[in-house]
Formats: structure tokens, sequence, C-alpha cells
């Protein structure tokens, strides 16, 4: 069901690819640019190209990146020896505004989702395992998501973990169940943060 030809078409087909653009908002956002002033639509082409150029994975913590090390595992007032695990680097935003947390993090780029096809391999385990037997970690905090994805990662973390001998937290309960960390408002985060509860695994 093409109606549109050719740069039209193409342009509505890559913005649909983005998350949460459907069809009719690829088409609406294809229309406002298709109208925008060269200037606007360059600008916005040209913020891609640049991120893209310019920002990478930070090599410690697989945060988003300017350079070698991110923000975090370059501020040397940042606690070494307590690391939070989050699934997404904006999950760190959440996080971060419940000015709770003094630590470094660990993004693992996803969560473990059998029906996505996304298994352990594909996320930044291997690295956090590297990070922890390096020694100087006494705790790590499981902050992924609230949800079925979220609780697995957790979980199968939790046993890696075990052997290592250090302390594993979880956040505590109250988050809104199934949904996302971005979404808990910072008062709620932060006394789940603050409440957080050894894992047993
Ligand atoms: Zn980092």
């Amino acid at each position: 069901m093409n109606v549109y030809e050719g740069p039209v078409q193409t342009l509505i087909d890559e913005l649909g690819r983005l998350p949460g653009i459907g069809p009719k908002s690829a088409q609406r956002i294809a229309y406002y640019l298709l109208k925008a002033s060269p200037d606007d639509a360059n600008r916005l082409a040209r913020s891609i190209t640049e991120a893209k150029a310019r920002v990478s994975w930070c090599r410690q913590c697989f945060n988003i990146a300017q350079g070698e090390l991110c923000g975090f595992c370059r501020d040397d007032r940042r606690d070494a020896t307590v690391l939070c695990v989050v699934e997404e680097p904006r999950d760190i935003v959440a996080v971060e505004r419940t000015h709770e947390f003094k630590g470094r993090y660990h993004v693992l780029q996803g969560a473990i989702s059998p029906i996505e096809g996304i298994g352990p391999e594909q996320l930044r385990v291997k690295e956090l395992l590297r990070r922890v037997g390096d020694g100087g970690v006494t705790e790590v905090i499981l902050a992924t998501n609230p949800n079925i994805e979220g609780e697995a990662t957790a979980m199968y973390l939790a046993k890696l973990l075990k052997p290592l001998e250090i302390t594993v937290t979880r956040l505590a309960s109250g988050l809104p169940v199934g949904g996302d960390l971005e979404y808990a408002d910072e008062v709620t985060l932060g006394r789940a943060l603050e409440g957080r509860r050894q894992v047993d695994a």
C-alpha cells in the first residue's frame, strides 16, 4: 500500500521504523518536514548525522559518551564501589533525578526478552561480570525495569553475581508494576532505591 512515490515514501518508511511511531505518525511527521523550511529540515538531518558521528558508548559502563568514557565514569567523586545496573541510558536520567545515588552505572543496553529474541549475549552482561570481577565493587544494585523482562534480567544477573561475593540488591517494590523506570516519579524511585533489598539468588 505504498501510495507515495520515491523520496516521500522512503521518508515515511524510515520514520515508521522509529520506536513508538506508527504509520499515521510517520505520515504526519513526513508532511511536517516537507512543509518545513529547508533550514529547519537540514538542522534535524545534521543533528542526527552529528550525534551518530560524535557520540558512542562509554567503554566502561556503556552509557552514551562523547569520547572514551562518559561523564559518570570520568567523575572521581562518584563512588566506584557501588554499581547501579540499568537497561538503557535514559534510566540513568531517571535515577539521577532522585539525587539518591552517588555511585557508578552499568548500562545493559536492553533486557532479556525471549519473545524479541534478546538473550544475555546481546546485552552487556559479560562486561558487567568482568567489571565486578576486576574488584573494587562491593554492591550491585539491579535497577532493571519493574516488568517481566526487567525482573527476569535481574534474577538472571543475581545468579551470575552471587559467586562473586558482593552484595546484590534490587529496587524495593512500590514502583508501578509493568512500567518503565523512566516513568516513575523521582520520589517513588528515590524511595525504591533507598529501600533496596538484598536478592537471594
Ligand atoms: Zn561510563
